[in-house]
């Protein structure tokens, strides 16, 4: 059965920007090949015209504990594996309380805070039909190489949920701003923060229309009420101009990019 919805990309993405779009929802792990896989949309900049997109549905918003691993659908959002892990006392999955996402939208990112990553934990994931073994995925600091659709993800389990790691991650979040954003525009360079160059070139607090560098943070990107992509893609190559030019630094975009000429995830 072919089945779409609608969503209102300037509600649903975190960064509220983006059209309404009629969205493939993934039922029974078959998909269009040309359609391009979101999650929660925490992480995305969507363009007018961007790729045909798809979702997974609800089916795959689960979790539980099969042969000593922690088993969970792509679709399941963050907080759910916290409340879990929390009733079962299971450690390392306490940062994830404060990062919005699905976990398919996390393993793609290798999202985490500082040295708490998510392919830290995993064990293997299925891709497609397929079982592979994290050792076989290459990845790193807010990559990894897949792809395809990430369906279910399976972790090591080790006992002992920290309630204060919960406090430390929360504090680690009071120096991001509370408006409208994507997260972390650019990844940081080595040895070097993307939002200390933002600033550096005079950018910290600056706007475009209704899109500029967060004045607590340089290098969210948010929207202040009403932003467009236009404004959003200005001050992105504004940034990465300026910061070429002063510091010989090529910035590398965190947030992604969905408009009209990447007809499939392969061109992203
Ligand atoms: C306020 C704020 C703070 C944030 N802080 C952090 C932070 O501290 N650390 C951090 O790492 N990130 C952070 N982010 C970014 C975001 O939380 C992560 O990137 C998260 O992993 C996005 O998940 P998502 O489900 O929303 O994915 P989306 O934004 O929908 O998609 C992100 C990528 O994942 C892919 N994807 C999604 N689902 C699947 C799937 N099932 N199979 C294959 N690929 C898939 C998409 O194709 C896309 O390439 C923050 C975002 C916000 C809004």
């Amino acid at each position: 059965m072919r089945h779409y919805k609608t969503i209102d990309f300037s509600r649903y993405a975190s960064i509220k920007i983006g059209p309404t779009l009629e969205v493939w929802v993934i039922e029974d792990e078959h998909y269009p090949q040309d359609a391009y896989i979101i999650g929660g949309a925490n992480n995305v900049l969507l363009s007018p015209t961007p790729p045909p997109l798809m979702v997974l549905s609800k089916a795959y918003d689960y979790i539980k504990i099969e042969n000593g691993r922690l088993v969970i659908g792509a679709a399941t959002p963050g907080g759910k594996v916290v409340s879990f892990c929390k009733r079962h006392n299971i450690a390392n999955f306490e940062f994830m309380a404060h990062l919005p996402g699905t976990v398919g939208g996390m393993i793609k990112m290798n999202a985490g805070l500082k040295e708490w990553e998510i392919f830290n934990y995993l064990y293997a994931l299925k891709l497609d039909g397929d079982y592979y073994l994290k050792e076989h995925i290459p990845h790193g600091y807010r990559y990894c190489h897949l792809e395809g659709v990430v369906f279910e993800a399976h972790f090591n389990i080790e006992e002992g949920f920290q309630t204060q790691r919960l406090e430390m991650f929360r504090s680690m979040r009071s120096n991001q701003p509370k408006a409208l954003s994507a997260g972390s525009c650019f990844k940081n360079p080595t040895g070097d923060h993307a939002g200390r160059l933002i600033e550096a070139v005079g950018l910290k607090g600056w706007r475009h229309g209704a899109v500029g560098f967060s004045a607590v943070h340089a290098n969210f990107l948010v929207n202040y009420g009403g932003g467009t992509f236009d404004d959003a893609m200005y001050v992105i190559s504004l940034a990465q101009q300026r910061v070429a030019e002063t510091f010989g630094i090529v910035l590398d975009k965190e947030i992604i990019v969905l408009h009209e000429n990447c007809q499939s995830k392969r061109d992203i």
